[in-house]
Parts: C-alpha cells; sequence; structure tokens
C-alpha cells in the first residue's frame, strides 16, 4: 500500500506554469508569490493531516481495487453510518480553517460523488459523456486531486438572458473536431483556484433550449493552455503579520475570474455537450447538488460554532459576560450555533438510500441553505454589537510593541480581567480578522451567496418541500366539517 498525497506532494503539483495574472502581472509560481504562498500552505496542510498515519483511518480509505489510500471526501457512502464517518474526516479538515477555506478539496469532491452516484443520468444524455464522467471520477479520486469548479457566468446584464448578453462574456463552445471542443468565454468566480489541481467548468443557472453554445461541462487541469485567471485582490498579501491578521494571513482562499481562451477540452473530458437541459440534470437528477451543499452546510457548522466562541471570548476580554442581556445574546447564538449542527445530522439521519448509495435529504440541506445565507450576517452583526469599540481600539501592528514607550501605554489601555494586554491585543486582532477585516467582509458575501442568491435556494427550498404532506393535514381539517352539516346542527 502506497501512502496517500502529502503536502509537498500538492505544492509540486502547482508548479506547472498555470496563467494566474495579479496585479497587471503575470505570477510565476503562485506556490511562492506573496498573494498566494500562505493559502497554498494551508492547502498543503490539509494533505498533510490526512497523511500521518495516526488520522490514516479517520481521514482516509482505499478506493475498490486501488492500492493508495485518498480522502474520505471520495468515499460513496452505503449506508448512513458510512455517510457519518466520511463527514467526521470533512470536520476535521474544516476545523483546521476554522471553517474558513469554503473550498476546500473536499468540496468539489462531494460534488462529484454526487454526481458519480447519479451516472445513469449521464447515461441518458449519452454512453460516451457518461463515460466520461465515470473515467474522470476514476482519475481525480485515485489521484486525491483538488478541484475548483466555475459553474456561474459572469454577473453581467441580468435583465437580458444568458445567450443575449455580449459575445465573449459567457463561456461558450466555438469549435469541435474529432479531438474535442473549443471554448471561448468567461465564468466566476473560481475560489481556490490558483491551489486548485483542476477545475470543473458547468452550467448550474437556468438556460434556454436555443443556447446549446453555453450547454457544456468538462474538466480541465489548472495549466491547460489559454486558461487565464484573473486573481481579485489579495488579502494575504496585505496581512501584515499573522500577529495582526491571523487568519486572512493563512486562509485567503482566493476568488478569481476565468476567461477561457479558446481553450481546447478532449472528448473524454466532455460530460455535458449542448445539452441545456442536461447542465440542469447534472447537478439536480443526480445527488451533485445535494452532496456539494451538505459538505458546504458541513463546513459552516464548524465556522459557526468558531464564532460562537470567539462571541464569549469578546465579552470575557470587554469584561460583560455576567451582564443578563449579554448573556442572553450568547445564548442565543449557542442556540444558532446548534441549530447548524442539528440541521446537518438531520439530513444525514433523514436521508435515503438511492440505488446503492445512501444520499442526505435535499430538503433539509436545501432548507439549511436559505436559512444559514441569512444567519450568517446576523452572526456578524451579534458580534460587532457585541464588542463595541474593541475591535477598533488596537495598536496599528505588532511594530507598536517594539517601541517600549507605546509598549507601557498599551499595557495599560489593553487591560482585562482574565486576559493579559498582549493576549488582549492578540485575540482582538484575531476577533477583527475574522469579523470586520476585508477577509472577513469576503466572508459574509460568501456565505450569503456561494450557493446563489436567497431567490434561487428558496427556489430549490420550494420544489423539494413535502407541499402535499403539508396542504393534505389542511385538506384533512377541510373535509372534517362542512357547512351543511354545520348548520343541521346548530339549527335552533
Ligand atoms: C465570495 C464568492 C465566491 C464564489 N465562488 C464561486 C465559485 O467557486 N464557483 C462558482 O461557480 N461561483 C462562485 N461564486 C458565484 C456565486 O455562485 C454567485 O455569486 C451566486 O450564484 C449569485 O449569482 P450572482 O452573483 O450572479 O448574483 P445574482 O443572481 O445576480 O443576484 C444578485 C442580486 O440581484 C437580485 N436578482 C438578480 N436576479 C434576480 C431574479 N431573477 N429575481 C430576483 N432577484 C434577482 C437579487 O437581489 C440578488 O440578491 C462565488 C461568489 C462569491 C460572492
Amino acid at each position: 500500500m502506497t501512502t496517500c498525497k502529502t503536502g509537498a506532494e500538492h505544492i509540486k503539483s502547482l508548479k506547472d506554469g498555470r496563467t494566474v495574472y495579479i496585479d497587471g502581472k503575470l505570477v510565476t509560481d503562485v506556490t511562492e508569490h506573496p498573494a498566494f504562498r500562505n493559502a497554498v500552505k494551508s492547502a498543503a496542510m490539509l494533505y498533510d493531516f490526512q497523511a500521518r498515519p495516526e488520522n490514516a483511518e479517520l481521514m482516509t480509505f482505499v478506493p475498490d481495487g486501488s492500492n493508495r489510500r485518498v480522502s474520505r471526501a471520495w468515499q460513496m457512502p452505503r449506508n448512513y453510518a458510512e455517510m457519518v464517518q466520511r463527514r467526521k474526516a470533512l470536520q476535521a479538515w474544516a476545523a483546521l480553517s476554522y471553517g474558513f477555506m469554503g473550498r476546500s478539496p473536499d468540496h468539489l469532491a462531494s460534488a462529484l460523488v454526487g454526481q458519480r452516484m447519479g451516472i445513469e443520468v449521464f447515461e441518458k444524455h449519452g454512453a460516451d459523456r457518461a463515460k466520461a464522467l465515470r473515467n474522470y471520477f476514476e482519475e481525480a479520486s485515485r489521484n486525491d486531486y483538488f478541484l475548483t469548479y466555475v459553474i456561474i457566468n459572469p454577473q453581467s446584464e441580468r435583465a437580458k438572458d444568458w445567450g443575449e448578453q455580449k459575445e465573449e462574456l459567457v463561456a461558450r463552445v466555438v469549435d469541435e473536431d474529432s479531438a474535442g471542443i473549443t471554448i471561448r468565454g468567461a465564468k466566476m468566480l473560481g475560489t481556490s483556484s490558483i491551489m486548485a489541481n483542476e477545475v470543473l467548468v458547468a452550467n448550474l443557472q437556468p438556460l434556454k433550449p436555443d443556447e446549446e453554445d453555453l450547454a457544456f461541462s468538462c474538466a480541465l487541469p489548472m495549466n491547460v493552455k489559454g486558461l487565464r485567471v484573473l486573481s481579485r485582490k489579495s488579502y494575504e498579501a496585505s496581512a501584515v503579520s499573522v500577529f495582526d491578521n491571523p487568519i486572512s494571513s493563512r486562509f485567503d482562499e482566493n476568488d478569481a475570474l476565468m476567461y477561457f481562451d479558446d481553450v481546447k477540452v478532449p472528448w473524454e473530458r466532455v460530460f455535458v455537450y449542448r445539452d441545456t437541459d442536461m447542465c440542469r440534470a447534472q447537478f439536480h437528477d443526480t445527488p451533485g447538488h445535494a452532496y456539494q451543499n451538505y459538505q458546504a452546510q458541513i463546513r459552516l457548522s464548524v465556522k459557526i460554532k468558531f464564532l460562537t466562541g470567539l462571541a464569549h471570548r469578546l465579552t470575557e476580554a470587554i469584561g460583560t459576560t455576567n451582564i443578563p442581556s449579554v448573556r442572553e445574546q450568547l445564548g442565543y447564538l449557542a442556540a444558532q450555533s446548534s441549530m447548524v449542527n442539528a440541521m446537518m445530522a438531520g439530513m444525514e439521519a433523514e436521508g435515503s438510500m438511492r440505488g446503492e448509495y445512501w444520499v442526505p435529504n435535499r430538503h433539509f440541506m436545501y432548507s439549511a441553505q436559505v436559512l444559514t445565507q441569512d444567519l450568517y450576517p446576523r452572526v456578524i452583526n451579534t458580534l460587532r454589537e457585541l464588542s463595541g469599540g474593541a475591535l477598533i481600539m488596537l495598536p496599528s501592528s505588532l511594530h507598536d510593541f517594539a517601541d517600549p514607550q507605546l509598549r507601557k501605554i498599551i499595557g495599560v489601555t489593553q487591560r482585562a480581567a482574565n486576559m493579559s494586554p498582549d493576549e488582549k491585543v492578540k485575540f482582538l486582532k484575531a476577533a477583527w480578522d475574522a469579523v470586520g477585516s476585508e477577509f472577513g467582509s469576503r466572508h459574509t458575501q460568501y456565505e450569503m451567496f456561494y450557493a446563489g442568491a436567497r431567490f434561487v435556494t428558496s427556489g430549490h427550498s420550494y420544489r423539494t418541500f413535502d407541499w402535499s404532506g403539508a396542504t393534505g393535514m389542511i385538506d384533512s381539517l377541510m373535509g372534517s366539517y362542512d357547512l351543511a352539516d354545520e348548520l343541521d346542527r346548530t339549527k335552533h
């Protein structure tokens, strides 16, 4: 049995000549660049964690017919117990970044696990496309690839259909031959793409029947010729130090626009071709969408618990913990934290078999998604409310501590009942990084939108709710009396 993928192996795999731009310049090596290097190290940390012998059983499994352990994220649970076992591995990974790495490798592994479970949906689309997905799943899982995806079109003129947008905006098929297809145009917003091995390109937003050029799905290596990755601003690059920005300096997973400049895709990697309904079915008729967003809720359960702990410590730092109204706010936060956990456990326990596999309860998952995209900004707001000026009345950077005169003033002004001034500043800097920094603000945007705007997630909730059960109760009540009988019964 060979050992599983390590951090060093992952870092080496990213030195592949990919075309990433930031601040007007081409990045020659993402693993060394100050905008990305620490995030890359954090990704590597995930693989090193699972490669530790004592974590082998928790984090990894051996796929059938293979001789190498890979992340449990690639496991296709055959029952409830296996789903819980798989989840524990995903939680352990999420805990390493306190839930701040939204697109750790288990997100896409989960999407592909779900799509592979629904292979018959691809079979209906075409034997060759199903074969491509089956083979790609084997390749990606056996090699423990870190994948990202771009499944959303660049936000442009929202009042127009996707097919009506300006040429070259939305990625589309512009050519095909016996070797494969050629795509041109853009997709947003490849989170983690700078540190992923491969990208799944697909179309999750509804398409009209005449928009076949946009209706494709494929997988590409991040260094494929013609793929240009335009990074957003790096928060890691502007993090002053780990002391000043302990979260953003290490877990800024990045987001990037992807532009496909006549990228050629071999047929063996094309999963959906010119079929607008299949673009939807790839996610929704398979358990793909359910599995990828179930992973997101597992990760979020860790992050909300972290933020709840942060709130408690905040009140300790400013000495408000025992004020009854503050306790009430903490209790409310604790309830919200456990609600996220309970919804996750509910998705698993109320799951069902699909063929030979156990899948999470779809409606419970969508209901969690709708509720948590609202919950996150409210939790952040509670943290702000609990803190007052504490998150702002802070030394400009760790360098203030190097000046004896300033250090003395810091010692006098940053007092707390059970923290030293150094500890208090250290903690409050971390709290600001999580809650109010540019990085923290991006996280609020992420949690509100990563799975679609509210009208989209509520639509999924509407589609998957047990309306006949709910309205059936109304019908039962209505059937239990009628006007004529009641008139008779109440006649004087
Ligand atoms: C930090 C971050 C990371 C992301 N990472 C990824 C990634 O890795 N891969 C990926 O594929 N995507 C990613 N995304 C994109 C994400 O999936 C989209 O932002 C999301 O689906 C919403 O689409 P949109 O941005 O076009 O917003 P829109 O759909 O345009 O919604 C924006 C707002 O416009 C209004 N609106 C627009 N249309 C309607 C309508 N028809 N009815 C009612 N109201 C409407 C609503 O007020 C809505 O809240 C990421 C986004 C963020 C913010």
